[in-house]
């Protein structure tokens, strides 16, 4: 489809039994973006994740994914991109963490030298050097955030969605985890689409934000122009 180029394309309207989730969401990410994705509980934010991953089907419209179609490619669409969402893990629950990377280095067959590579990097930017021979279940929240998203990034994918990477997490490991994002967006142009309540991680991370509202994006841009649009320096403003 000629229309619909760029890393990420979506146009779509997803409802659940006649309610409307989405409506009409339209935006265009670019390889090697940083996207925050935000919005109130119940905007629709996870709602367009599961179209992107594929778990979902639109009710009318299209997504497209480097140019396929999530929902109608999902095995396809999984080796091009990587995801870390809140509560779930992607890691095997009962076996130590290495043992889970070395799985799935052969589900997504990475070559062994890239492989090595990619581990040796990730130990030492996610300090997982103490959490490599302990199984998921045993790890803190922070501990497993930072084992989710060297797996998410294991493979090297074009795409990654973040749903809340840094909730319930400590100052040092918010830090940690926003580095470590940035630093494979600049290395390996990954596109990151992530989802947050907190504003210091779209102020460290992401080049634009799209803001969803009730279902439908209210403002797509730079945070620089929304600043000035809200006005950065009033505090409180009353209006009766
Ligand atoms: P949060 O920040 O709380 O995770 P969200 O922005 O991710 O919220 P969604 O989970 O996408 O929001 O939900 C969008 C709307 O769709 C909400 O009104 C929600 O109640 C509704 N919804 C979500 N999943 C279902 C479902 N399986 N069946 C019916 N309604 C649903």
């Amino acid at each position: 489809d000629p229309g619909l180029k760029g890393a990420i394309k979506s146009l779509f309207n997803r409802k659940y039994e006649t309610k409307h989730a989405v409506k009409g969401i339209n935006f265009s990410i670019e390889q090697g973006e940083t996207v925050g994705y935000i919005g109130a509980n119940g905007a629709g934010k996870s709602t367009t994740i599961k179209m992107l991953t594929g778990i979902l089907t639109p009710t009318s419209g299209k997504v497209t994914v480097n140019g396929l179609v999530p929902y109608e490619n999902r095995q396809k669409n999984a080796v091009n991109i990587g995801a870390v969402f809140g509560q779930r893990t992607q890691l095997f629950w009962d076996i130590p963490v290495r043992e889970s990377y070395n799985l799935l280095k052969h589900i997504y067959e990475i070559p062994e030298q890239e492989y090595k590579e990619t581990i040796a990097m990730f130990t030492e930017v996610l300090n997982l050097e103490p959490l490599l021979g302990i199984p998921v279940r045993q790890l803190s929240l922070g501990q497993k955030m930072r084992c989710e998203l060297a797996a998410a990034f294991l493979h090297r994918p074009k795409v990654v969605y973040l749903d809340e990477p840094t909730i319930g997490l400590d100052i040092a490991v918010k830090v940690k985890i926003r580095k470590f994002i940035k630093e494979m967006n600049q290395r390996w142009g990954t596109t990151v689409l992530l989802t947050t309540h907190d504003m210091q991680d779209i102020e460290e991370i992401c080049d634009r934000i799209i803001i969803i509202d009730g279902g439908t994006i209210v403002y797509d841009g730079g945070l620089d122009e929304i600043k000035k649009q809200f006005g950065q320096k009033r505090v409180i403003h009353f209006e009766v």
